[in-house]
């Protein structure tokens, strides 16, 4: 066993873990990046439709972007952070165009925008439909910059707590099976998303809520887990993204009577109404029997064949490989799939949790700049703002601390956890079969359309597997590039977070956003605008909490598009 130390550990090498370390490198702190896939390979960049800014150069305005995001959030996002989002959203964008990412721009040269859902004007920037990809890259050029550390495909296993502070991680080196302990006087989590403990899914298979069951385990609250972002264009079969920015160049959602049955839900943004509304209206359209094949279609013919191959180049490939469609040519069958979660860790504005010492940022994270339902190109900019916050408070942090007292033998715990995955390798479950029963439950429950007793059974479902967990054993003892024992750790991780989803979509007794019950349609403001905290006390079940919302200038109104 090897123990390093720094002043600030990411733990993460995706848009928000790469923008706090640059931030703290740029404030002087010895900073590290942790991160279990090459950091190019994150799943930022897969992101495909933009980022978004209201630019005052462009007779745009904050506090517009703000209204929208406050009402897309169905006024459970903390006005506050949303306020802070937006304002530094111009500066941001801004900032990364001149670390050289290559924004489409438009025919006066002028940065170029499209229109995403729930927005009054176009304020989305983009590099055709690979912006992740184009921020992922610029980013990682700067940071390599101050040539850091970056432990590359290592896979943090737990955090070390001693003296009711974070001081740490223990993490396993992918290529030789070693466990080593690693130091930091602050850690920022930067895991990403949860959207493998769902079946399917448009994440990659690396998002598995491991950030999430980190901070879980010791403790640290998680906000708003209910709710559950199911995005209304995924391929039919794999679950494969195809971008909102489709719809935002104009496309269609047509119905198996060939009308756009959007003017039904949404008559004013129609297609460009918010997620949750275009979800659940695909939805309807398909269990009334107005779908083909559990899907409807979207139809991007009339944008003709130029603009698909020059501005949807990548999703044109993907339909053609995956379900033989040529864009230009036919309508493509899709359907609301899993996508994004709003809720997450609870931090404030400047990344802090619960714990001294552990920070979170990006889709593990939650500001509350979401609430109930993430507007589309949002995330990336909540991940580059409050990334670069929490990188900041990280590196002053880590000044005041002065030395790290952790034993080394802090790491036994976790060679203990190994041995015993290895020592039960005759019971013949495996956490293929563990994975796919929770993601289908979670999907089959607590997926766009939610009541009591669907809930109630993919909770039953997920408490059965957890017991199955801890009799899971790992067959292969290997010690090279195990990804059997990485699956079964983040398999543990996925679990304790569907978990905090079930429980907190059981605690909400009324709709908002995402969370749609259909046994309580309504949203009820008087008394459920407010978070819902869920927390590890140690006991068998998490318990609840709750926290009120920030409102600062947006009361709540009737929500419609
Ligand atoms: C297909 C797709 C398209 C999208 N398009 C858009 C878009 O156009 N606009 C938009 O705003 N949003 C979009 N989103 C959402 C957005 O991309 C994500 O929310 C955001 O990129 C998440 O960034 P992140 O830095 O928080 O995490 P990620 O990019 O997921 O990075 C997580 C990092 O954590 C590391 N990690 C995780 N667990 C461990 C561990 N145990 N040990 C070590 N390292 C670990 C991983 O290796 C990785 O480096 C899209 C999402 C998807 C899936």
């Amino acid at each position: 066993m090897a123990v390093y130390q720094h002043d600030v550990l990411v733990v993460g090498a995706g848009l928000a873990g790469m923008r706090a370390t640059l931030a703290a490198q740029e404030a002087g702190a010895d900073v590290a990046m942790i991160t279990k896939v090459h950091p190019v390979r994150s799943h930022s960049n897969a992101a495909q439709g933009g980022i978004n800014a209201a630019l005052e150069s462009r007779g745009d305005n904050w506090d517009d972007h703000a209204y929208n995001t406050v009402k897309g959030s169905d006024y459970l996002g903390d006005q506050d952070a949303i306020e802070i989002m937006c304002q530094e959203a111009g500066p941001a964008v801004v900032e990364l165009e001149h670390m050289g990412v290559v924004f489409n721009r438009d025919e006066n040269g002028r940065l170029g925008t499209r229109h995403f859902g729930g927005q009054e004007v176009a304020r989305t920037f983009f590099v055709a439909d690979i912006t992740g990809q184009a921020l992922l890259h610029a980013l990682y050029e700067q940071i390599m910059k101050y040539n850091p550390r970056v432990y590359e495909e290592w896979f943090v296993t737990s955090l070390v707590i001693e003296d009711g502070k974070c001081c740490g991680v223990v993490a396993l080196e992918l290529m030789t099976g070693q466990i080593h302990l690693i130091k930091a006087k602050a850690v920022i989590l930067a895991t990403g998303g949860t959207g493998r403990c769902f079946e399917p899914s448009t994440n990659g298979l690396v998002v598995t809520a491991d950030g999430q069951g980190l901070a879980y385990q010791v403790g640290v609250p998680l906000m708003d887990m209910e709710m559950v972002q199911y995005h209304p264009t995924t391929l039919k079969g794999n679950g494969v993204l195809m971008t909102e920015g489709a719809r935002g160049e104009g496309g269609y959602l047509l119905n198996s009577e060939g009308e756009r049955f959007m003017k039904t839900y949404a008559p004013n943004m129609m297609e460009l109404a918010s997620r949750d509304v275009v979800s659940r209206s695909e939805q309807t359209e398909i269990n009334e029997g107005r779908g083909i094949d559990g899907c409807v279609l979207l139809d991007l013919r009339h944008l003709g064949r130029e603009l698909i191959e020059t501005k949807l180049a990548y999703i044109n490939e993907v339909a053609m490989d995956f379900a033989n469609v040529n864009l230009a040519e036919e309508p493509c069958p899709i359907r609301p799939g899993n996508h994004y979660e709003m809720g997450g860790i609870k931090t404030d504005v400047h990344g802090v949790t619960s714990m001294p010492g552990l920070y979170a940022a990006g889709e593990c994270a939650n500001v509350s700049v979401h609430g109930g339902n993430r507007l589309g190109a949002n995330s990336l900019l909540d991940t580059v703002v409050f990334g670069k916050r929490a990188g900041i408070h990280a590196a002053d942090y880590s000044r005041q601390i002065e030395q790290i007292n952790v034993p080394d033998s802090i790491v036994s715990l976790d060679e203990g956890r190994i041995k015993s995955f290895f020592d039960k390798k005759d019971n013949t479950d495996t956490p293929a079969t563990i994975r796919l029963a929770m993601g289908q439950a979670m999907n089959e429950g607590v997926a766009v359309f939610r009541d009591e007793a669907g809930m109630q059974a993919a909770y039953k479902t997920i408490l059965e597997l957890k017991d199955r967990y801890k009799r899971l054993g790992v067959h292969d003892s290997g010690k090279i590039f195990n990804t059997n024992l990485l699956f079964a750790f983040e398999l543990g991780f996925m679990l304790d977070t569907a978990e905090t989803i079930c429980v907190s979509a059981l605690a909400r007794k009324e709709s908002r956003g995402a969370h749609y019950r259909t046994d309580m349609p309504d949203r009820d403001d008087e008394n459920w605008m407010k978070h819902i905290l869920v927390q590890n006390t140690g006991e068998d079940l998490p318990t609840v909490d709750f926290s009120p919302v920030t409102v600062t200038r947006w009361e709540p109104q009737i929500r419609s598009y």
